[in-house]
């Protein structure tokens, strides 16, 4: 039997004897994906339990070394839990392929056993790694009453309700069956972390313990895999009036084991859709922070083209500083509407038609060429932008501008002293290539 001692040190060569990578990692979660410069991806550790859920809203860029290459060789460092066949934590450290620079990717941090399979199992082929599934997100502010009236919807709809919530006295989490009537009078915050309303008994949840040996830990995500509406914590916003917004989620679709899209049971679908129905019907409409956006289009276009240190073209990342520096000194919000805007503006621009136009100009281009071009777009002023709308200029499918990507991050991480990977706010549509599926649908 072999004890752990002595940190491992491993360099990942995939089974082909490829080991340069472009990698993709959210950093936050500890989960990534590595592609070889022959378009082969593979999931890092045990990323593939995670990976689907989390790029479902926002997929991450590939990691670029400051020589702007984008091809790293990996070493995974293993950190034994000392005296057990385990590991407590993996970090994953990359060395540029171009200039051999050192990058800290990021690190894992394990809360199980067995994990000694992480040592052979480093890295695990993936066939696709951008799987999209339908999802729905339902929010609002709506009334105490409205609420009441759809726990009672779902009631007739003769599904089982588990609260899970925080018990004060008892210092921990619980995971509890509770009755429709119960429940309609325990939905103020603070009642509950989350309510299932579920197609399946979730009794056995009620066992399981979370580490922190705070009770029972149910995933945020459990709503993706299972047949159950996830009823979320609600957010108290403050402003010149006290609103609660509320959120529910769940979905028709799931991601089966060999990384492919479901249905989930014909009961489910059909219920998901009279859900939706219902609160299309009953519940108020959504009000959510947008209303509250502090900064508009034309501020946008005015920020890039003011701000910026144009005198220091061909030099992106001087270019955007004063950007940076100028939000870093604004509120987190403005940061926010920030980010809103451009991944709206850099979505309208994600169509098939653009893309075929952008092939036409280069046929190399890729999806990530295709995004880092339509950046482009976003420079030279909105009247630009309206003309690339309207396909009256193509030059830029023949340019890049993917440094504006991360001014939201860096101005957040500037502001706050925090690394970006930790940049918190996850915009409403993505700007990742073929997210506009719209756009992207064949006429
Ligand atoms: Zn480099």
């Amino acid at each position: 039997m072999r004890r752990n001692q002595v940190t491992i040190q491993k360099q990942i060569v995939t089974p082909s004897g490829e080991d340069e990578f472009a990698i993709r990692w959210i950093g936050d979660e500890g989960v990534g994906i590595v592609t070889t410069r022959s378009e082969q991806s593979y999931f890092v550790l045990d990323s593939k339990e995670f990976w689907y859920d989390l790029t479902q809203k926002r997929y991450p860029s590939r990691k670029k070394c400051a020589c702007k290459n984008e091809y790293f060789k990996l070493w995974f460092d293993y950190v034994p839990r000392a005296g057990t066949e385990d590991f407590r934590e993996i970090r994953i450290n990359a060395e540029c392929s171009t200039c051999c620079k050192l990058k800290k990717i990021g690190h894992v941090e394990i809360d199980y056993s067995p994990s000694a399979q992480l040592l052979e199992q480093a890295i695990s082929y993936c066939k696709e790694p951008r799987i999209k599934y339908k999802t729905h997100s339902v929010e609002g502010f709506w009334q105490m009453q409205e609420l009441q009236e759809l726990v009672a919807f779902l009631a007739e709809k003769q599904l089982y309700m588990y609260r899970w919530y925080w018990g004060e006295t008892e210092d921990k989490r619980f995971f509890e069956r509770i009755s429709p009537p119960e429940l309609q009078h325990k939905l103020s915050p603070g009642s509950y972390l989350a309510v299932c309303f579920s197609a399946e008994p979730m009794d056995a949840f009620s066992e399981n313990s979370a580490a922190d040996g705070k009770g029972v830990y149910i995933d945020r995500n459990l709503w993706r895999s299972r047949e159950l509406i996830w009823l979320d914590s609600p957010m108290v916003i403050l402003g010149k009036t006290k609103r609660i917004l509320y959120q529910m989620d769940f979905c028709s679709e799931y991601i089966d084991t060999d990384g492919k899209v479901q249905q989930k049971s014909e009961a489910f679908c059909r219920l998901t859709e009279e859900v939706l129905r219902y609160c299309k019907e009953h519940l108020s409409e959504k009000k959510a922070a947008k209303a509250e956006k502090c900064i508009d289009r034309a501020r946008f276009f005015d920020l890039i083209m003011t701000v910026c240190d144009w005198d220091a073209s061909g030099n992106d990342d001087k270019v955007l500083k004063p950007l940076i520096a100028h939000l870093a000194n604004q509120s987190d919000e403005v940061i926010f509407a920030f980010d809103e805007i451009m991944a709206e503006l850099l979505y309208a621009l994600d169509t098939r038609q653009n893309f075929k136009i952008a092939r036409k100009f280069d046929r190399k281009h890729s999806d990530d060429s295709f995004l880092y071009s339509r950046c482009v777009a976003l420079i030279n002023g909105e009247e630009y932008y309206q003309k690339v709308r309207s396909f009256a200029v193509v030059d830029l499918w023949g340019m890049e501008f993917e440094a504006i990507l991360y001014v939201p991050a860096l101005a957040w991480a500037k502001k706050h002293k925090k690394d970006p990977d930790s940049y918190p706010h996850v915009t409403a549509k993505s700007y990742e290539t073929k997210s506009n599926t719209a756009g992207w649908k064949r006429s």
